[in-house]
């Protein structure tokens, strides 16, 4: 299997996806049934009553929908050390962290070599794709990535972020080197345990590698342009590193020091020519491509609360293409980009059939072109009637269902996309929005998209002043009468009074929801706040996610701060330094 996988066969890959595709009704019901059969044992689905039944109809009747809260008490038990058949026939001894960004914690979800195999499965299929459009030659990649620490649950089962446990599996090496995408930094970078280290290591690998680096990569692409605007302020430090081959002393974990200390030799000339190209560039325009001649793409995903970040990035690429990587979560992969040459905005993907059994809650409203002069209808009061992976339709919008094969079952993923066309029998979905993320007072209702939209409408005024919104979130205010939207801004810059009242007022027009506006208007919902916040305070947001546990590599800022998520709100609302109150209304 390793064998064959170190001979990667394009062609093959992509023949081999096209039969899937071309059929995917009956791989999905073969799909269940392996799931089913593997997992007959489970108490779980014994205490369903399907008796044994794989098929479809049987499934969907007897199973019901869950979300993570149900599943939770039988997960615990898991975590605990319970090695009886819970969810799954065969006993779980990894469990990931997914980022928990929205809840405010991680939650626990299991991971087992089924999960390992569809990763590399993605992996495969979208970079056959991809290398079809934009080949690879022989290299390395600089790749933004970073484990999470691993530590032993009380029952004694390894637990790490998704990403932690796909990086450190003995199979990931093999199956990157098949697919050229082989690390320009050492492992003790990569799981290095001070992430600020390892950042600047892999900064530092990459100008070391830089004549062969021919990809530049991470997880969520948060963690590219979050590596080149901290080499804007450490540039000198990595040309004073190569220009002398002794490390910075910022670097003392040992392990991460010896490592490095291996790779770093004096080299003058390049230190020379990389400190000549920073100095020559204008607001570090193309600064990738300066640093990194050989590079032939940027590689991430870049779709839903990534999009915000696409403008700066761009401005890093120069002209270097933008490829969107899959869509998954810790739950489980579901669709791979094949189709690379699309920019980020409109990147699809095309679901693989036989990695989990997928359902579809029909939203019957599009979020994206909600017709907002229409109260009445609610994509969130839709009564949940889901439909097969075949049955979805063209254009519609769907909350995704999974089956997957580590003992998850009708799991409500919380993600909506939209069907944007069909791959052989395959949708070809792109990613929509996080469907619990709302802003919401009484009767408005704004997703995430909507704050997006709104404050991309209002960062157009920031442009003219040459400002931009490095990041931003957002809260619901309900200690004060009437209620009111906050939006916090982290700005890169120092804009003036006018223009921020501006951006305040632009922000609160720009939420179009016809619950929203029509609240507005008659004060039940109060003035939008706009709260400025200090250079840096996303940057303490995200070392607290590290603090419990989650990785930079699967970190999403939170778009919208809730009650249980009381320590981002007080990090955002301790770093204020400016409000404003809209006077749009
Ligand atoms: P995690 O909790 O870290 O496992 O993150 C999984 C979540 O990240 C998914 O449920 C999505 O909301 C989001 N996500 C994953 N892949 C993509 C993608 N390609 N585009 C947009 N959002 C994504």
């Amino acid at each position: 299997m390793l064998e064959k996988m170190e001979e990667f066969d394009q062609e093959k890959v992509i023949e081999e996806f096209e039969a899937l595709t071309k059929d995917a009704e009956r791989v999905q019901r073969e799909t269940l049934k392996k799931i089913l059969e593997e997992n007959e044992s489970a108490e779980y689905l014994q205490s369903l009553g399907l008796n044994g039944r794989t098929d479809i109809e049987s499934f969907r009747a007897c199973v019901p929908l869950v979300t993570h809260q149900d599943l939770e008490s039988y997960i615990q038990r898991i975590v605990d050390g319970d090695s009886s058949p819970i969810l799954t026939g065969k006993p779980i001894t990894t469990i990931s962290l997914s980022s928990g960004t929205t809840q405010g914690k991680p939650k626990f979800i299991p991971f087992n070599d089924e999960l390992m195999e569809n990763t590399l499965q993605i992996y495969r299929t979208s970079f056959a794709f991809r290398n079809r459009e934009f080949p690879l030659g022989n290299g390395r990649a600089l790749q933004f990535f970073y484990s999470s620490k691993q530590f032993k649950t009380k029952g004694g089962l390894a637990a790490g972020t998704a990403t932690t446990n796909v990086f450190r599996n003995s199979m990931f090496k093999k199956a990157m080197k098949a697919i050229q995408s082989i690390s320009c930094s050492p492992d003790e970078v990569i799981f290095g345990s001070d992430f600020h280290q390892s950042l600047y290591c892999h900064l530092l690998c990459g100008l070391i590698f830089r004549d062969e680096v021919q990809f530049i990569s991470s997880t969520f692409a948060h963690s590219i342009i979050f590596a080149f605007s901290s080499f804007e302020q450490v540039w000198e430090e990595l040309c004073n590193d190569i220009r002398t081959g002794v490390l910075s002393s910022r670097i003392n974990v040992p392990s991460t020091r010896t490592a490095m200390s291996k790779l770093l030799k004096p080299n003058p000339e390049l230190a020379d020519l990389i400190y000549k190209k920073c100095s020559s560039l204008s607001n570090w325009y193309g600064l990738i491509p300066e640093l990194l001649p050989n590079a032939k793409y940027i590689y991430g995903i870049m779709t839903g609360s990534m999009e915000p970040y696409l403008k700066k990035l761009r401005h890093y690429a120069g002209g270097l293409p933008l490829l969107s990587a899959d869509y998954g979560a810790s739950e489980g992969w579901i669709g791979a980009n094949v189709n690379p040459k699309l920019p980020p905005e409109l990147a699809t993907y095309a679901v693989l059939p036989n990695i989990g059994y997928f359902e579809f809650i029909p939203l019957g409203e599009n979020i994206e072109d909600r017709d907002h002069n229409n109260m009445e209808s609610s994509f969130l009061h839709m009564e949940p009637k889901p439909v097969g992976l075949t049955e979805v339709k063209l254009g519609e919008e769907y909350e995704v269902i999974v089956t997957n094969f580590a003992g998850l079952y009708r799991y409500r993923l919380g993600d909506v996309v939209k069907v944007i066309g069909f791959h052989n029998s395959t949708p070809e979905i792109k990613f929509v929005c996080r469907r619990n993320l709302l802003l919401t007072i009484n009767i408005d209702k704004n997703t995430e998209k909507d704050l997006q939209l709104s404050v991309e409408e209002a960062g157009k005024l920031l442009s003219e002043e040459k400002l931009e919104v490095v990041d931003f979130s957002s809260h619901v205010d309900l200690s004060t009468d009437p209620g009111h939207y906050v939006i916090f801004w982290e700005i890169s810059g120092e804009a003036s009074q006018e223009v921020l009242k501006e951006c305040c007022n632009c922000l609160d027009k720009s939420f179009v929801d016809a619950g929203y506006v029509s609240s507005r208007k008659v004060n039940s919902i109060g003035a939008l706040e706009l709260r400025v916040v200090r250079r840096g305070t996303f940057q303490k947001i995200l070392d607290h996610y590290l603090g419990l546990g989650s990785a930079v590599s699967q970190f999403k800022t939170p778009r919208c701060v809730g009650p249980t998520n009381n320590l981002v709100l007080q990090i955002l609302c301790a770093n204020v330094v400016k409000s404003y109150f809209s006077t749009a209304f």
